[in-house]
């Protein structure tokens, strides 16, 4: 992959939506240690449009220290503060040399849950915390969203925003599955002073447009990308159709 973003060192998150099994884990394992990633997803726990497959949940956490022990920084989304804490516990208590990030989803939109987010997170030079911004397009909430986390107490080195897109309301010539706005995404990133990576997966929404969309986005100044991989795309458990396979991922320039 030759990702030219206009940033020095952009930061490299991929690997599949969710975690479903121990076999679709360790293959995605086996991809990602050939590639230069600075976190491997591997997400947890799931907020679902519709009632479905919510993640393995604190089941999972042993996959994230299999990827710890393996020299990969686990990333996972986490939807409430003691899911932070139990995922912290134990992978930095199994793996202590290993970085750790979470995330606060985009569907996670309450600020008491936010702060407390933050406030976990704040307690371990280890962890980082990415935000990514609400379904609905508002500048302000985006806003309030960072001060919120913020107002937990985090170290701003350890918060990266996300601009995962806002779900369509008007324009969306290209039929996107969430509309991005690079602008406001720029205007934020230059407000609050933190790093803004881009999803093409959940802004593309199908294969074909998360790479036509990485066109686009990557003239902007974002400072990485989080892309969804998974070894088997068409049977993933949830986002099948966004899903890149790793060879598609090693696609991916601009
Ligand atoms: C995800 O990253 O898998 C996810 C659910 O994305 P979002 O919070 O942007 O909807
Ligand atoms: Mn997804």
């Amino acid at each position: 992959m030759n990702i030219k973003t206009k940033c020095k060192k952009p930061i490299i998150i991929a690997g599949p939506c969710a975690a479903e099994s121990k076999a679709q884990i360790a293959l995605s394992l086996r991809e990602a240690k050939k590639r230069a990633i600075d976190f491997v997803r591997i997400s947890l726990w799931k907020p679902r449009t519709k009632p479905g497959f919510e993640g393995l949940g604190f089941r999972g956490i042993d996959l994230l220290i299999e990827a710890a022990r393996l020299g990969l920084s686990p990333a996972t989304e986490v939807i409430l503060p003691e899911q932070a804490r139990a995922v912290m516990d134990a992978v930095l208590g199994e793996v202590p040399e290993t970085r750790l990030m979470l995330w606060i989803g985009a569907r996670n939109q309450n600020h008491y849950i936010q702060r407390e987010i933050a406030r976990v997170a704040a307690s371990d030079k280890r962890v980082l915390l990415m935000v990514k911004n609400q379904p609905w397009s508002n500048e302000d909430h985006w806003e309030g969203i960072v001060g919120h986390v913020l107002s937990g107490g985090i170290d701003k080195a350890r918060v990266i925003l996300c601009h995962r897109g806002f779900i369509p309301n008007g324009v969306n010539p290209f039929g996107y599955k969430n509309v991005p706005d690079y602008e406001m995404a720029m205007r934020i990133k230059h407000t609050s002073g933190l790093p803004m990576i881009f999803d093409p997966s959940h802004t593309g929404g199908t294969v074909d447009k998360v790479l036509q969309i990485m066109d686009e986005a990557m003239k902007h100044e974002f400072d990485g990308i989080i892309v969804e991989v998974h070894p088997d795309p068409t049977h993933a458990l949830t986002d099948a159709k966004q899903q890149l396979t790793w060879k598609e991922f090693d696609q991916l320039r601009v």
